[in-house]
């Protein structure tokens, strides 16, 4: 969601006439998007932030700008307003389409400006956005969460759940496709509850359908799904739908009910178990992922085990692992039962144990197979080139780079724990 959000910034600010450079120095413009999902992201904003002060009083016409999840908080608004006094407008994650006139207006009367707004605006759909690939798009098709889960900030940063008008999404998908995009990754927090805010019936699944019907679009994927939500009409249409993705992103969190009920996370270890085997038992081949959080409030020897129980279940290609980080104003962030960070730390060793055989395992039975693969590009050493395959996984192999943007046939040879290796079929 933040990488899109800057992808929109960056066509705010070409559109004003500014260019991307390579140094802060050059810069006339600094503009952080930040993030609020964990401590370590926001420690990076502070610590980025009060070094630029001596460049900006050396030069008090460069702007320095910060929005994003950060500023929709008032603890860490505050930190900066109090701290940071170089720093000359705050933004939020909803006013977007406000870029423009907010820096304007700091030109023509040169006083520090904020303006965070908390509620969604039809005007930030408004926006065009810099595509970090011209063959693959992220589309937002709603914003926001109601799902309140007590570890986390999503509902106060980014507000309440709303859905974009379908009609909206498709017209801004067929854009796309006739510029060149093959891929969408569709974009909610909760992309199961699509639809809710719109009164009427069409849902998700809906939507699916008519975005699999645009022609010149080969591949759909989506992120993020809620296990509570996640719907048998969808297991059930998916087959059908040929363009979607054998790829799921489930998030577990945790595997112990009890946690999972102090998450107010709305399922179960056995609810979770139940709709990966509906999903297994409909598209044999799907991909899974997830995210899991270590050292939750409370969390037990006990509970941690059930963890590690529902991972050797479900056997994920790859997951994102997270020692728990309170957020202020969170009702987790209140509860005197934290864990120390050693024991999270070892939790989470002790779960990167358990994942990445698993994840070696999938990926090695990936060898000996023929996948189709989006070249997206070369990988950072400039030798091969990269890509995806249905399943979502990346793939390195030599090849010519005229062939990026294509799909094209890979036979898999070798594999490790986060990619494959293949061979450019003929
Ligand atoms: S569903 Fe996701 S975004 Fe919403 S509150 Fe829970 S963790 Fe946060």
């Amino acid at each position: 969601m933040n990488e899109h959000d800057s992808e929109k910034i960056a066509w705010i600010l070409e559109n004003m006439g500014y260019l991307p450079v390579d140094s802060d120095e050059e810069a006339d413009i600094i503009l952080f998007n930040t993030c609020a999902i964990r401590q370590s992201a926001e420690d990076k904003v502070y610590g980025k932030v009060g070094s630029l002060k001596p460049m900006k009083n050396a030069n008090p016409n460069k702007i320095i700008a910060i929005g994003g999840c950060m500023m929709n908080m008032d603890e860490s608004r505050d930190k900066i307003l109090k701290s940071h006094g170089h720093v000359d407008i705050i933004f939020g994650t909803q006013n977007l389409f406000k870029l423009p006139e907010l820096i304007r207006g700091l030109s023509s009367n040169n006083k520090r400006i904020v303006d965070v707004k908390a509620e969604y605006s039809v005007e930030n759909d408004k926006i065009n956005a810099i595509y970090s690939s011209p063959y693959k798009a992220l589309v937002n098709i709603m914003y926001g969460c109601n799902n309140f889960c007590t570890y986390c900030v999503v509902p106060y940063t980014r507000g309440r759940e709303i859905s974009r008008d379908p009609k909206q999404i498709i017209s801004e998908i067929e854009k796309l496709v006739d510029k060149g995009t093959k891929e969408v990754m569709l974009l909610g927090q909760n992309v199961n509850s699509y639809g809710k805010s719109l009164c009427n019936n069409y849902n998700f699944v809906s939507l699916l359908k008519e975005i699999n019907n645009i022609k010149g679009l080969k591949r759909i994927r989506f992120m993020t799904s809620h296990p509570k939500d996640i719907s048998d009409e969808l297991i059930e249409s998916w087959p059908q739908l040929d363009k979607l993705c054998h790829s799921l992103h489930l998030p577990l969190q945790s595997g112990s009910n009890k946690v999972l009920k102090e998450m107010n996370r709305h399922y179960t270890q056995e609810k979770y178990i139940n709709i990966v085997n509906k999903i297994k038992a409909t598209v044999p081949d799907i991909a899974l992922t997830t995210d899991l959080i270590v050292g939750f409030p409370g969390e037990s020897e006990e509970d941690f085990e059930k963890t590690i129980e529902t991972i050797k279940k479900v056997e994920y290609d790859s997951s994102y692992t997270f020692l728990y980080s309170p957020r202020s104003n969170t009702p987790a962030a209140e509860r005197d039962d934290q864990i120390p960070h050693r024991v999270k730390q070892e939790r989470f060793e002790k779960l990167l144990v358990e994942l990445y055989p698993i994840a070696l395992k999938k990926n090695t039975n990936e060898i000996g197979k023929i996948r189709e693969v989006l070249v997206e590009g070369i990988d950072k050493i400039g030798e091969n080139l990269v890509g995806r395959t249905l399943h979502g996984k990346l793939v390195n192999f030599p090849g010519d780079k005229d062939i990026i943007g294509s799909y094209v046939n890979v036979k898999i040879v070798g594999a490790n724990t986060f990619a494959l290796e293949g061979r450019l079929m003929e």
